[in-house]
């Protein structure tokens, strides 16, 4: 993906074939956050929709825990406060949860009950979108918690998983910067 400052960021994502097991590509962002100029342009491209419209977000949400990496630096440059959406029995004080399928099995993220104000307006950031799985579960909890979702950001989008449309169908806004088959 070649960025509008020149920039090839796809090129900083390392493929590990057959991780965490056979069939799986995995897209592995420690390469892309390693690089100092990949990593800012990352950050730059995900937030510069949001830049000028900023006064209509007032938190930033991240998923454990590639999300945490990108979505602190987002609200840092945004000016606004970070919250974690962890998985379960991580978060110290109360917390709600909400269950979501894998493929085999079920998971549960959490978010502090307290986090979120009403009417508070977020944008949720992590890695990548595959399933969407986790994403929806994490929309889940921000409605839950009184939260309206300005928008979702990841880095990659695997548009074969389905995720983002999952998440557009919901009526939620999405932004990616590149796309993995
Ligand atoms: P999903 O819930 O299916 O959208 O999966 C999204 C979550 O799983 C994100 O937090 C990703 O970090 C991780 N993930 C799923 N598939 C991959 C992949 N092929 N490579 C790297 N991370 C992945």
């Amino acid at each position: 993906m070649e960025l509008r400052n020149g920039m090839d960021l796809k090129r900083l994502v390392r493929t590990i074939p057959d991780y965490p097991k056979p069939g799986i590509m995995f897209r592995d962002l420690t390469t892309l956050f390693a690089d100092p100029a990949g990593l800012r342009a990352a950050v730059d491209e995900i937030v510069w929709p949001f830049f000028k419209a900023k006064a209509q977000i007032d938190i930033i949400i991240g998923i454990e825990a590639r999300g945490f990496i990108l979505g602190g630096a987002v609200a840092h440059e945004l000016g606004r406060g970070f919250v974690p959406i962890r998985k379960k029995g991580k978060l110290p004080h109360k917390t709600i949860g909400q269950d979501y399928s894998l493929e085999y099995g079920v998971d549960t993220i959490e978010i502090h009950a307290d986090a979120i104000k009403p009417g508070d307006r977020v944008l949720l950031i992590d890695d990548l979108i595959a399933t969407g799985g986790t994403a929806v579960a994490a929309a889940e909890l921000i409605h839950r918690s009184g939260g309206e979702i300005v928008a979702a950001a990841f880095i990659i989008d695997l548009p074969d998983l389905g995720g983002t449309a999952r998440l557009r169908d919901k009526g939620i806004a999405v932004h990616t910067l590149m796309e993995f088959e």
